[in-house]
């Protein structure tokens, strides 16, 4: 069926209706591989931690059964790879929830620094493990109509970036701020993080926000990533008709900074009281 129409296609080029079949046809295709390819990676992502667990659970019950020093070694190892593969299904169920609710538009109105005040605090113990110094640049105020959990899951993915791969001893900065809209366009509320780390080469940043897509492998998995946060940080941002932009210098750190159109019952600044 498919052969006719291409056949079809050949005999008449041009025409646009079979041009048109044709291109969902690999749109579809496409659409196929990246399911095939993501199931491929998530079972060998899976795969990896869960084949090391089953080579120390044979370990324990056979050669160190009666050494507690090696048994206490490799337990505090298998705990490790199974926090890991926790992580990763953790995220992995966050990305389907997310893409289930994509075409439901976000209702809450959302305070954005009382978050990002929120995460620079959870996350400051680890900061203070890498001697960075994470800092909040924010005025309150801007709101954006969203979901209270996946913007809050945005900024933590991108400050735990900038943590974990800005450089240790470095400077985090996290800038919440509103924007008036360009060119027509509605205002906008920016959550920008900036680091000092070795920052991004360009050929890898069109593609950071792909599932699984890591600059370097072993440094993501050291740090203990699952290779979904950015993925997680795009869907979220296209759900709430946001935008993700990464601007860096190798060499001199990275910024990533979520767009997203404020929440427009939020005029601007508030009016002066009456009469005053
Ligand atoms: P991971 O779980 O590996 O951190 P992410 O999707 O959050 O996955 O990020 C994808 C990759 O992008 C990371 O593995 C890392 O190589 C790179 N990356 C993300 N943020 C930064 C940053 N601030 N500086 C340098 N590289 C970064």
């Amino acid at each position: 069926q498919i052969g006719a129409m291409q056949g079809e296609e050949t005999g008449r080029a041009g025409q646009p209706n079979v041009v048109l079949f044709l291109r969902d046809l690999t749109s579809a295709k496409r659409l196929e591989a990246m399911r095939v390819d993501f199931v491929a990676n998530a079972s060998h992502e899976l795969r990896t931690p869960l084949a090391s667990l089953l080579g120390f659970v044979e370990t324990l019950q056979g050669p160190a059964r009666n050494d507690p020093a090696a048994r206490e070694r490799f337990l505090a190892i298998m705990r490790v790879q199974a926090l890991r593969m926790t992580r990763l299904i953790d995220d992995l169920l966050s990305l389907s929830r997310i893409e289930l609710r994509a075409h439901v538009p976000p209702t809450q109105a959302v305070e954005v620094v009382p978050l990002a005040r929120q995460i620079v605090e959870s996350l400051g113990a680890l900061a203070r493990e890498r001697g960075v110094a994470l800092a909040l640049e924010a005025e309150p105020g801007p709101q954006v109509l969203g979901d209270r959990d996946e913007i809050l899951r945005v900024i933590e993915n991108l400050v735990e970036n900038a943590v974990k791969y800005g450089g240790e001893g470095g400077r985090v900065e996290v800038r919440v701020a509103r924007l008036p809209g360009q060119e027509g366009g509605p205002p906008q509320v920016e959550i920008a993080v900036r680091d000092e780390g070795p920052g991004i080469a360009p050929e890898h940043l069109p593609r950071l926000t792909e599932r699984f897509y890591r600059v370097d492998a072993a440094s993501s998995r050291q740090q203990g990533g699952t290779g979904l946060g950015l993925a997680i940080v795009k869907h979220i941002l296209n759900r709430h008709r946001g935008r993700l932009l990464v601007e860096s210098e190798p060499g001199r750190g990275a910024t990533f900074r979520a767009l997203i159109p404020a929440h427009a019952g939020q005029a601007g600044p508030p009016a002066p009281p009456p009469g005053g």
